[in-house]
Order: C-alpha cells, then sequence, then structure tokens
C-alpha cells in the first residue's frame, strides 16, 4: 500500500535553491502533504511513502514564471515573424477584439498545461484580454480546471485602466478571487502607464491600493512606456515593494534608481525584448543595480512556454551584451558576470520573491511542495551532470521534465501529465481558431502570419571577381583593393 499523503526522490542531485544554493549529491527530498518535510541523504521516510527513482537526475523547485500571456496561446506561433508593431496591430484592433470568453479560456487552459508540463509550476497570468467579466471568469474557470499555481493578472486592452477598474462588477470579481482559490493563487492587476501627461492610471493605481493588490506592469517599452512612466508612478507612490516590472528594458539609470530604491523587481523576458524590440534584454544593466530579477516567457504567438529557454537566452543576452560593450572600448572579457546559477535562482527564488511568496521557489523544510525532476534515460545529454546550473541552463529541456510535483500532488510522471484529457483540449482550441480564421478571412489571416518582409541592404562585394584559385593574383587583387579603400 502507498501512502497517498507522501512521496520521496531518492538520490537525485538536489538543487535546493536555498539562500545559499546548498546543492546536495545523492539526495532526497521528502514530501509530507503539501509541504516539504525533509532534505537530505538517505532520509528514512513514513512507511508506505512513494518513491521516486531521481538517480542521476536534478530535483529542482519548480519554476515561476511573472509574466504570460496565457490566452494568446490559442494562436500558438501565429506571430513568429512580427514586432511589436504587428503585435500592436492584431492584438489591440483585430484578434484581441475578437476573443469570446471560450477562446481565453482555451488558451489559459493550453497554456497551463504546456507550463506544468516543462517544469513550471507557478505562472502569472498577465490576462489583458479581459474585455468583460465573462471573459474574465472563463479565465479564472479554465485555470481553475488545471492543477498548478496561477496567479490572475487583471487587463483589458480595450479599455483605459482607469475606466474598466471603475466598474463595480470588475472590482467585485477581483474581491472575490484576492485571496485565491484552488489553483488560482490570487490576483494582480495589470496594466501599462503611458506617460500621458494627465497620468489617468492614477485612478486605476487607487484601485489597486485600495483593494491591497500588486500592479504588474510593462515599463521601459521603446515607443510605448518609458522613463515618464516611471516619474509619474514614482511622484504617486505607486512604486511599492510588490509591483512588477516587465522587461524594464529601454530605460534610463534613473529609472533603475528609483525601482531599486522602492524594492519592486523586474521580470525580463529575453526571447520577447530579442525579438518584438522593447529594448535590449536588460539583465546586463539591471545587476549593476541590485534590482531583483525574475524570468517571464510573455506570449506563446511567438515564443517558447518553457523557462529552460528564458534561461538560456538570458545568459546568452547578458553575456553578449558584456563582451560588446568591452570590445567597444577596446577591451576584453575575462570572466564572465552572469553565471547559469543566477538564471537558476530568477527562474525559482526570483519568481517567489517577485511574487511575495516566501514559501515558494525552494526546496526546504516547511516549504510548499512544488518540486521538480529532470531525468532522461534515453537522451544522450542526460549524462555527465558535472555543473547542476549549467545543466539546467544549457542542456536541459522540456522533454528531460520526468516528474513534476505542485503542492504535493504528482502532476507529471515518467514524462507525461497526469489525468490531462490532451484531446480535449486540442478539441477547444481548433474550435477557437477555426473561429477567428473565419471572422478575421483567409486574407487578413495570412496577411497577419507573415507580415511584409523588410528589405535588406545588399553590399557591395569587391572581391566579387577575384581569382581565389591563384594564390599570388589573390594576393596581388588584394592588395589592390587595400589601396582603393584607403584612398576611398
Ligand atoms: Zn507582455
Amino acid at each position: 500500500m502507498t501512502n497517498p499523503e507522501s512521496l520521496v526522490f531518492r538520490g537525485g542531485t538536489v538543487l535546493t535553491m536555498d539562500k545559499t544554493h546548498t546543492i546536495l549529491d545523492g539526495a532526497d527530498v521528502l514530501v509530507v502533504g503539501d509541504s516539504i518535510a525533509a532534505v537530505g541523504v538517505g532520509l528514512d521516510v513514513p512507511p508506505g511513502t512513494r518513491e521516486i527513482d531521481a538517480g542521476g537526475g536534478i530535483v529542482m523547485p519548480g519554476m515561476i514564471d511573472t509574466h504570460r500571456h496565457m490566452w494568446q496561446t490559442a494562436m500558438r506561433g501565429y506571430g513568429a515573424d512580427w514586432t511589436l508593431t504587428q503585435y500592436f496591430v492584431w492584438y489591440y484592433l483585430e484578434h484581441g477584439r475578437k476573443f469570446r470568453p471560450q477562446d481565453v479560456a482555451a488558451g489559459n487552459r493550453l497554456a497551463a498545461l504546456e507550463s506544468l508540463e516543462s517544469g513550471v509550476t507557478t505562472v502569472v497570468d498577465w490576462s489583458h484580454g479581459l474585455q468583460s467579466v465573462d471573459h474574465a471568469q472563463a479565465a479564472v474557470d479554465a485555470l481553475l480546471a488545471v492543477p498548478g499555481r496561477y496567479v490572475l493578472a487583471y487587463g483589458n486592452i480595450q479599455a483605459g485602466p482607469w475606466e474598466w477598474s471603475a466598474d463595480p462588477a470588475v472590482r467585485a470579481f477581483l474581491e472575490r478571487y484576492r485571496d485565491g482559490e484552488g489553483s488560482l493563487n490570487g490576483v494582480q492587476m495589470a496594466f501599462d502607464v503611458t506617460g500621458d501627461p494627465a497620468f489617468p492610471e492614477k485612478a486605476a493605481f487607487e484601485v489597486a491600493r485600495d483593494l491591497g493588490l500588486s500592479v504588474t506592469t510593462h515599463a521601459g517599452v521603446w515607443g510605448a512606456t518609458g522613463d515618464d512612466s516611471i516619474r509619474q508612478m514614482y511622484d504617486g507612490g505607486f512604486m511599492q515593494p510588490d509591483t512588477v516590472y516587465v522587461h524594464a528594458a529601454s530605460l534610463s539609470a534613473d529609472s533603475y534608481h528609483r525601482i531599486a530604491a522602492t524594492g519592486g523587481s523586474i521580470s525580463v523576458a529575453t526571447e520577447s525584448e530579442q525579438s518584438a524590440g522593447q529594448g535590449y534584454p536588460p539583465t546586463w544593466q539591471v545587476r549593476r543595480h541590485g534590482i531583483p530579477v525574475s524570468l517571464s516567457m510573455d506570449t506563446s504567438v511567438w515564443w517558447s512556454g518553457d523557462l529552460f529557454s528564458a534561461m538560456r537566452t538570458t545568459l546568452g543576452a547578458d553575456r553578449s551584451r558584456e563582451h560588446f560593450e568591452a570590445h567597444l572600448k577596446g577591451e576584453t572579457i575575462t570572466h564572465a558576470a552572469l553565471r547559469a546559477e543566477h538564471v537558476v535562482e530568477w527562474a525559482t527564488r526570483g519568481g517567489a520573491h517577485a511574487l511575495g511568496r516566501d514559501d515558494l521557489g525552494s526546496l526546504e523544510v516547511g516549504k510548499k511542495a512544488d518540486v521538480v525532476l529532470l531525468r532522461n534515460d534515453d537522451s544522450t545529454v542526460s549524462f555527465p551532470v558535472l555543473n547542476p546550473y549549467g545543466h539546467v541552463a544549457f542542456q536541459a529541456q522540456r522533454a528531460d521534465v520526468h516528474t513534476v510535483v505542485v503542492n504535493g500532488s504528482v502532476v507529471k510522471s515518467d514524462g507525461k501529465l497526469v489525468g490531462v484529457d490532451l484531446a480535449s483540449a486540442r478539441r477547444e482550441i481548433e474550435d477557437t481558431v477555426g473561429y477567428l480564421r473565419g471572422e478575421l478571412g483567409e486574407q487578413a489571416w495570412s496577411a497577419g502570419m507573415y507580415p511584409d518582409q523588410a528589405a535588406t541592404e545588399r553590399l557591395e562585394n569587391p572581391y566579387q571577381y577575384t581569382d581565389f584559385k591563384s594564390d599570388t593574383t589573390t594576393r596581388a587583387r588584394e592588395e589592390e583593393f587595400r589601396e582603393q579603400l584607403e584612398q576611398g
């Protein structure tokens, strides 16, 4: 008989992500009820405890995504070639308007499943397509039907935040779900501050303050929100320790100082910033300001829905910029400032900090049991595991997520989600895609997916007719061209 109350991961490399980032080799993690009961080598466990072999694998905390527009997962991959410009047109003016409550639900449900499957156990659903409370209810119902932890960040891009937040029905909805229920771990308010000198968003901040809700905002987005937005928030006293600044890319040092001084955190969505144009992924700057960082995927309409991609691209973008800045000064970086360990921290503890959840983000006694085992015996990249942080950040993939536990319950086992009706999730999505496609018409649908391509300037190549077969000729011509170049 197994004891439904307890399970133990046996003999893994345990990344505790505790304050000092303790790593334990060949260690166990015991879960009793919804919490972590013990971490260590050769643990004694209650009779009937379910045993999960973690040998050769890595046991780590469930990952936390602090900004994902889950509703948009219904159109996965559609915007692969977009910039922010196309995104704004299609989501604010076209697709976004068309989403019915059931379409928001279909996107949310699939996004929740794909998160769980990749070991992301907590997601902030940055739900800015809530045109009505019916849409919001559909979003919440979809999340409640799936295990995991979700925070609904309530937003509505079809109206000003000062408008929708003044609606008594919205306010009642926020109050109802403020303290959470089931897999819904509470609500936030999600809106952007444009920098309009009249600062109309002030009213929405006041609603958040009245209701005791955190605000998450796209800050430092090139052409949309910037330093003026930060100044207005600062002057209004709306920059709080629980405020999450998404992207925070196109900002000056002054804005970073204000964020650091008021204790907020930044949600970096590197895949998004690299491709859409919010600004350069900011970790290379914000780490000099000591601002806490969490990671996010933003939207599956373009990018991946797993945090392995986020960790990888964030390391790459940070290091790339560090080298680039040094080379401009004729210098060489010999030691990287950002380590794999740091991005694993941002994907776990960093997210917990951003959400004010001291009970998540690490494997320590008394914390909530959100646990991920990476182990894939069939994978050629599963061994050797020498640098476990490096393994997580650069080697691991979604398919290596062997077991996922949320709040003490196994939701993925032996590489497969448990008790999930993927066929019905697929049918819901197909219905939504069919509906949106029909509403827009084939021409608009196709034009939206394949925006016009910008022309690439072709440079004149001075070596076009060089005879590479003959060394002497080539060398002579190189000399000739060099002279020409020097003479302009
Ligand atoms: Zn976003």
